[in-house]
């Protein structure tokens, strides 16, 4: 089949290598300059940075994890590391997850927190009834302890929304419980560790994060045509056509908002639902420092605090592999989300970021020798309460119409890039039946 993939970030162009390998003739289109979307990094001298905050290969998916790190070259193309992630809680270094770490702050922090938890756990176990919004489902799940001093003001700082606005059952799959015996031996001190699916990561030795990218365009036998923005996608009666070019298939990668105008046959309720799809953006500041010594053993932490500066989550970049910055220097990425109203280009901004990290003590700013910010205007999915709705009608509507439409935001799925290549590899098996039988029935990606 002759099919066009439109958008070629992980997404487009690893399903792009996979449809190639069954011999179909497959055409790629991007509108940037090269492939990779979030997942493209960018170097300055001897730096390299990811341009959308910091990214890593993990995953519970082995058979997706084994297919990232091929891209990256394996495990000698990687640096293999065991996270160690920590959230700045004023002075203290308090280890994530903050249920795991409540034994590192204060005597009284730990009683609010403890006090809290048991309160909310009794609670839920005489049925209190899941809350719908986010807001409440921290008191719920968490108690007001934990909400206090640090899901309340970390959550606010990254969504910036009123969190009681925001739906909760996002989080259900992305949050786990962490065991009440964890929780309590964590008060009086004794280590746990939550979140294992994620306790080692690997990452590209050169190249930062974007080498996936490479690894899955080279020699992937796929027409890759950057620089090309979409136009016009009309359905003909046995295909479709992609500005004037005739294709058999066409699947959107693209984030919605950004194709539809582009979709000739969409009905008008569903424009309207993707046009309310606002993302939430991301300004990704790019650091150099000199270093006296070296950096400390931190994956990344988090910065829940307005003291903090406007930064929300910083990666100890460097760490990640020692090619990402010259001897004798390490490197960060501190990222700032918004919602569309701060620009890279805002001197100001990156001064204010500087200025919190150095007063969090994460670097000293008389060390900094290179700043450079990038924007990224489809970063994170904004879970407001009508969001599943909305965009369960849109998802329908794409799926019963016979196009094919995912990614992070060609779907809205609050996906990692191993859930895109799965997703790649679902809609690759849903190709090849459809190229066996002609069998045009819907995909279902649920
Ligand atoms: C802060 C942050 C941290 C993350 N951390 C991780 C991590 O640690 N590990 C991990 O695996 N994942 C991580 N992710 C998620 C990962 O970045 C995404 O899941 C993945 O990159 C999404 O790929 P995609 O191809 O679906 O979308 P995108 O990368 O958004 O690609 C869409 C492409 O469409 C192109 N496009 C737009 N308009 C048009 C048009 N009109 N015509 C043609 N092309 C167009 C864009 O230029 C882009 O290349 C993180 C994301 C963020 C924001």
């Amino acid at each position: 089949m002759k099919i066009a993939i439109l958008g070629g970030g992980i997404s487009g162009v690893a399903l792009a290598r996979m449809l190639a390998g069954d011999g179909h003739d497959v055409a790629v289109l991007e509108k940037a300059d090269r492939p990779g979307g979030l997942c493209k990094s960018r170097s300055y001298g001897e730096f390299t940075f990811d341009e959308a905050g910091g990214h890593i290969v993990f995953s519970k998916d082995q058979e997706v994890l084994k297919w990232q790190l091929d891209r990256c070259g394996g495990e000698a193309g990687t640096q293999r590391t065991v996270r160690n992630t920590k959230i700045r809680w004023h002075d203290r270094w308090v280890p994530y997850p903050f249920e795991n770490g409540v034994g590192h702050l204060t005597q009284e922090a730990i009683v609010d927190c403890m006090k809290g938890y048991v309160e909310a756990y009794v609670q839920r176990r005489l049925g209190a009834p899941c809350p719908t919004n986010f807001g409440d489902w921290i008191q719920w799940r968490m108690g007001d302890g934990f909400a206090r001093h640090f899901m309340v003001p970390y959550n606010q700082k990254i969504w910036k929304r009123e969190l009681t606005t925001m739906a909760s059952d996002w989080v259900a799959g992305r949050v786990p419980e962490a065991p009440i015996d964890d929780i309590l031996r964590s008060a009086i001190g004794v280590t746990t560790e939550g979140y294992t699916h994620q306790s080692v990561f690997w990452f590209p030795k050169r190249g930062g994060f974007e080498t996936m990218v490479k690894g899955t365009v080279e020699g992937g036998g796929f027409d890759l045509q950057c620089g090309v923005t979409v136009q016009r996608v009309e359905r003909t009666k046995d295909g479709f056509l992609v500005d004037g070019q005739r294709f058999d298939l066409v699947v959107n990668t693209v984030p919605l908002p950004q194709i539809e105008a582009t979709l000739a046959d969409l009905p008008e309720a569903v424009r309207a639902d993707i046009r309310a799809l606002v993302p939430i953006s991301l300004v990704n500041v790019m650091i150099g420092v000199r270093l006296d010594e070296p950096l400390p053993d931190l994956s990344w932490i988090y910065l829940p605090f307005a003291e903090q500066g406007p930064t929300n989550r910083v990666t100890y970049y460097s760490n990640y592999s020692p090619h990402n910055a010259p001897a004798g220097h390490g490197c960060f990425l501190a990222e700032v989300t918004h919602r569309g109203d701060l620009r890279a280009s805002d001197g100001e901004l990156l001064r204010s970021v500087v200025t919190g990290l150095g007063s969090a003590g994460i670097l000293r700013p008389e060390h900094v020798v290179l700043l450079e910010a990038c924007d990224n205007e489809f970063a994170y999915i904004d879970q407001d309460l009508a969001f599943r709705d909305r965009i369960g009608r849109v998802r329908r509507w794409f799926d019963e119409s016979g196009y094919i439409t995912f990614g992070r935001f060609g779907r809205y799925e609050y996906h990692n890039s191993d859930q895109c290549v799965r997703r790649a590899m679902q809609v690759h098996e849903h190709i090849r039946e459809l190229a066996r039988t002609g069998d045009r029935r819907p995909l279902l990606l649920t």
